[in-house]
């Protein structure tokens, strides 16, 4: 591929008719493409994402938006030949680019599913439960998300321009917000190439997505107080944006990745024939090789018990000499190269810095062997492993953002901890150890200083994804040096696009807004039992009030018995009045729930297909034999599947007792035909 990377802006290509500047392929330095931005009217794009993609967004549904997502990475998956041929150009191996764009296209995967099973298929996210605020229960609050009517803008790291773009967009457009994608230069082709693959596809809708390949100069300034920005790269490049006055004063929310020294620790206990010592090398050796070291999660501290040092200076060592450096698409090579020269440099000088205070243990950053490849016209380098001087200051303060990383030792698991905090904030952590209580000690002392933390040890290890992998599932981001911010986690990811607001009204108001039943609210009986409605008849708020039936000595004996549930407090006269809670014999919870289906049920084939939990389930009154109890049963919320024929129905449940009191409280779900 030559020529001008195009932008992808208000609806068509854009291509600058200037020279712009050249992209170069990281392991022969041939120009690749020239990227380039003038002309390009950035107001234009923040306006057509603002007009058309996000209300185009907006008027879908979670599990609508979710739905063309899973189409979007299914439609990757099979493009995804195309990318990995291209991925060789950024210097990525294989192995490499399957963490790049597979882990791209799996999260999206992962989110898609994320935003069917756990979030409704509404255009709001109900956050927690209803808080009751006046004495009768006339007033209530509860927290929601809705989406923002802005622009989430990314401006992305070179280092993974597939996972990197995808891993924002998925939450972003999930929580409603149109995207702008700024890659980094170096990359920009394999994002351009995704980005077009996608527009092709048709499948997102005009203006959800956009694509600006070149100078983001003046961007910011079209922003404003909906906008969300989320920044990954270096330190220096987040204080520009920090201190931009859209984001000082503009009120344009900005998250930031930028630069972590992470670290790896060896648990004082791991003697030199356990297994979690070549667990502990391995990850290391892996941490600096992957991707070369240009991972924002590796790790470049190493931090050993000091009486380990050797061993493990040596078994690193073994293990980095067995690393082959060169063509990445050689199949003897396990490690490509850096994404520029001038990155090389960077790392060269980072590795001179390091030096003030560590010896090079192993590597050489001068000269590099290589396989299939020019050393020089490439941006090849050794992996290089330092050990640093006793109160070494530069490990826990300078990046090298390549293959580098310094040994650092320590003498108990205090000073562990306290090295690994000097790092003043990192993305993520591991702990090699298979003892508990050092596990303990070591992940309560680095929680505070990290965004995830992994420990590792023979019994995790064969499904272990690792100490460098962001699973989407779980948060990404660290405190502190980090960047502070926060992405992924499910759908933690998502809501941090959305604005959460506190909603004070009556109950009947809230099931208005909420589209759930919010307990005091109306119920409806209209004579027909809800269980004879299939999913388009049934109303929020639909009910079935049973008739009371006694809970009697006999049926609680019986229960006992069926069961083998004889707890004392059902079957011992004596000892259970001796209880201070009940004072005598009283009903199994779970007798109480079982009866209360008995009382609601309608028994005959009909919409309901089937009962597939209870949330929430609580206990509060006791029932005494000869007590009665009566269920009310109301429609809370309803969910259809947009690929089924049938949908959800939570229900909300109340057991009460002859005086009135609420005996249990639970929400049973079921599964309801939509017709
Ligand atoms: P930069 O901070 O230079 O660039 C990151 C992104 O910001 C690029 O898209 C870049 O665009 C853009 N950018 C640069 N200047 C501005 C600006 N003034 N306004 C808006 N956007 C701007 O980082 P690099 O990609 O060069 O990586 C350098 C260092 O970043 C690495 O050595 C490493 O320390 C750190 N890094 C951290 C990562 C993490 O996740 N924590 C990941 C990758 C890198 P353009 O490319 O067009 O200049």
């Amino acid at each position: 591929m030559t020529g001008m990377l195009e932008s992808y802006a208000a609806g068509s290509w854009f291509r600058a008719d200037d020279e712009g500047r050249p992209v170069r392929d990281a392991t022969t330095g041939e120009e690749v493409a020239r990227i380039s931005s003038t002309g390009l009217d950035l107001g234009a794009m923040v306006q057509h994402a603002r007009t058309v993609g996000g209300p185009a967004l907006r008027s879908l549904t979670f599990h609508e938006r979710a739905g063309l997502l899973k189409a979007m990475a299914k439609d990757l998956t099979a493009h995804k030949d195309e990318l990995y041929e291209l991925s060789y150009a950024t210097g990525a191996t294989r192995r490499d680019s399957a963490v790049d764009i597979d882990g791209g296209i799996g999260t999206v995967f992962s989110i898609a599913s994320k935003g069917t099973r756990a979030m409704p298929n509404d255009t709001v996210y109900l956050d927690g439960d209803t808080e009751r605020l006046g004495r009768t229960g006339s007033f209530v609050g509860q927290h929601l998300y809705t989406s923002r009517p802005g622009v989430a803008v990314q401006i992305n790291a070179f280092n993974f321009p597939v996972w990197g773009m995808l891993e924002k967009l998925a939450p972003a457009f999930l929580a409603g917000a149109p995207t702008i994608v700024k890659p980094a230069a170096p990359t920009a082709y394999l994002a351009e190439a995704v980005v077009r693959r996608i527009i092709d596809s048709g499948l997102l809708p005009e203006g959800t997505l956009q694509l600006l390949c070149g100078s983001p100069h003046g961007l910011l300034d079209e922003l404003t107080v909906q906008d969300h920005v989320s920044f990954t790269g270096s330190a220096h490049t987040a204080g520009l944006l920090r201190t931009h006055p859209s984001v000082l004063g503009g009120g344009v929310e900005l998250t930031v990745e930028a630069d972590s020294l992470n670290c790896s620790i060896l648990g004082p206990d791991v003697t030199s024939d356990a297994p979690e010592l070549d667990l502990f090398v391995k990850g290391v050796v892996t941490e600096m090789t992957v991707k070369a070291g240009q991972k924002c999660t590796a790790i470049r501290r190493v931090i050993v018990p000091r009486h380990a040092m050797d061993t493990v200076a040596e078994a690193i060592t073994a293990r980095l000499a067995r690393t082959t450096v060169g063509n990445p698409r050689s199949e003897d090579v396990r490690m490509g190269a850096l994404v520029s020269l001038d990155q090389r440099e960077e790392v060269r000088k980072a590795i001179q810095s390091l030096r003030a205070s560590s010896e090079i243990v192993f590597g050489d950053p001068d000269r590099s062997d290589v396989i299939d490849a020019d050393a020089e016209r490439g941006a090849f380098l050794s992996p290089v492993l330092l050990r640093a001087a006793d109160g070494a200051a530069e490990p826990h303060d300078v990046e090298a953002f390549g293959p580098v990383s310094t040994l650092i030792a320590y003498d108990d698991v205090a000073h562990a901890v306290a090295l690994a905090a000097r790092g003043r904030g990192s993305l993520a952590g591991s702990l090699v150890t298979h003892d508990a209580d050092v596990a303990r000690e070591v992940v309560l002392g680095l929680a505070p200083w990290h965004g995830r933390i992994l420990v590792l040890d023979r019994d995790d290890a064969p499904e272990s994804t690792g100490h460098g992998s962001p699973l989407p599932v779980l948060v990404h981001g660290g405190p502190g040096r980090a960047g502070g911010g926060e992405e992924l986690g499910g759908i933690r990811g998502v809501l941090h696009h959305m604005q959460r607001t506190a909603i004070q009204a009556s109950p009947d108001m809230l099931t208005a807004i909420t589209g759930r039943w919010t307990t005091g609210s109306a119920r409806r009986e209209d004579g027909m039992h809800p269980f004879r409605k299939s999913l388009a008849d049934l109303r929020i708020g639909d009910t079935i009030a049973s008739e009371p039936r006694a809970v009697t000595l006999a049926d609680i004996d019986h229960f006992a018995e069926f069961t083998g549930d004889r707890f004392y407090a059902h079957t011992d006269p004596e000892a259970a009045a001796r209880n201070p809670l009940f004072g005598g014999i009283v009903a199994h919870g779970y007798l109480v729930v079982s009866l209360a289906a008995g009382l609601f049920v309608d028994p005959a084939p009909g919409p309901v297909l089937a009962n597939f939990g209870v949330d929430n389930l609580r206990f509060l009154t006791p029932v005494k034999a000869d007590d009665s109890i009566a269920v009310t049963l109301t429609v809370k919320q309803i969910t259809p599947r947009t690929s089924a024929d049938y949908g959800e129905v939570r229900w909300d449940a109340v057991v009460t007792n002859d005086a009135g009191e609420s005996v249990a409280t639970y929400d049973v779900l079921t599964l309801v035909s939509k017709e």
